[in-house]
């Protein structure tokens, strides 16, 4: 056979140089079942339910029409968007997944040598998108209490800063930033750069002290929020989420989206998901009472965590990550190493939840601080 086959001559495209810096995402795997057991992917920070009968229902009907092009203005989610979170549409952006939103604004800000601050470790995407625009990531360590260090942040803004990525609660270790300490550092932050507060896990916060990303948007002009359909809501499949952001950078935003990018089904799935919101809801507050329940399960045992606002629980086990990830993958559990630094599980169903504290409850944990 490879004696016929005419070699292929080495190409001579010119790729960006930019290409050599970017990251490769890390996704979560897939669960993998071990002989008599269900297995549970714990690495994506997904929700568990499984969609909706009402939303299903909107999704069945216009998948009849996908030889159809969306409606490329998003128009019926951006109004209903418009609506629930009492803005003008034309401040609503849209985009196919958060993250594709958040390219749009890397794209609309950053030129090469443009810098983008950000909070590490912090969402993976952060460093993969501002690669490719070729700007320069400025990633700013969290505290020792895998937190953001927002006085660092504000301390790293220089004159070729773009945009500043504040991603609350922290993916992936949990905790959310305060109110008082976002406002002062907001206050420190030149007005021309553009500050976003990714609001992925919004739904599941339950700190007293979280900020208000929406009023802060309205009181300050360089502020915008990006919220996802792919959480809390449970669409992570369909690829939809938007930014909330003051109309020339809204309209940038638009500008900067690749045609039809958030698809039809998408579309209806997120605009039912929204009227449908009473009974999402109801699923969050469950997951938000397994999260405390696996919290102080996992102090009693001993461990010292992050204190997480999100559905998902930083074990920040260090040089023994492996050792903790074959532990949960032994339990049938698949999650999500990060280096030597940690493992993020994301809090699932009860049955999922209770693995994770029998594998912690074995797991050597003695004197573990929480690292970034
Ligand atoms: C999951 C996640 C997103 C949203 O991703 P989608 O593209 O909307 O699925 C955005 N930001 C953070 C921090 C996330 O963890």
């Amino acid at each position: 056979m490879s004696e016929s086959t005419p070699s292929t001559p080495s190409t001579r495209v010119r790729l960006r140089d930019a290409l050599d810096a970017v990251p490769a995402y890390v996704a979560g795997r897939p669960a993998v079942a071990q002989a008599g057991t269900t297995a549970y992917k714990v690495s994506s920070n997904e929700n568990p339910y499984p969609p909706l009968p009402s939303v299903l229902d909107v999704v069945r009907e216009q998948a009849g029409q996908i030889n159809r092009y969306p409606d490329m203005g998003v128009t019926v989610l951006t109004e209903a968007l418009a609506e629930r979170l009492d803005v003008p549409a034309a401040r609503i952006a849209t985009g196919p997944g958060s993250v594709g939103v958040l390219g749009q604004i890397i794209t609309a800000f950053c030129d090469p040598g443009d810098e983008v601050v950000f909070a590490w470790r912090s969402f993976e995407a952060y460093p993969i998108l501002v690669a490719l625009s070729g700007a320069t990531a400025v990633k700013v360590p969290l505290t020792s209490e895998a937190r953001h260090d927002l006085d660092a942040m504000a301390d790293a803004v220089t004159e070729r800063t773009k945009v500043v990525l504040v991603c609350t609660p922290n993916n992936p270790t949990g905790p959310s930033v305060r109110r008082d300490e976002l406002e002062a550092f907001l206050d420190r932050v030149p007005q021309d750069v553009l500050v976003v507060l990714d609001e992925a896990y919004l739904e599941f916060v339950t700190s007293q002290d979280a900020p208000d990303a929406l009023a802060i948007h309205r009181a300050r002009p360089n502020v915008a929020v990006l919220r996802t359909f792919s959480k809390a809501y449970g669409l992570a499949g369909l690829r939809v989420g938007y930014a909330v952001a003051h109309e020339p950078v809204a309209e940038a935003l638009r500008k900067a989206a690749i045609p039809f990018g958030v698809n039809s089904l998408a579309q209806v799935a997120a605009v039912a998901s929204l009227e449908a919101f009473d009974e999402l809801d109801v699923r969050v507050k469950e997951l938000v009472a397994e999260r405390a329940r696996v919290l102080a399960a996992l102090a009693e045992q001993g461990w010292d965590v992050p204190d997480t606002d999100a559905n998902f629980v930083w074990l920040p086990v260090g040089e023994r990550t492996p050792d903790l990830v074959a532990a949960c993958e032994a339990a049938g559990l698949t999650v999500r190493p990060y280096g030597t630094d940690g493992v993020r599980v994301t809090i699932a169903e009860p049955e999922a939840n209770d693995r994770l504290l029998a594998v912690t409850a074995a797991f050597p944990h003695g004197r573990l601080h929480p690292k970034g």
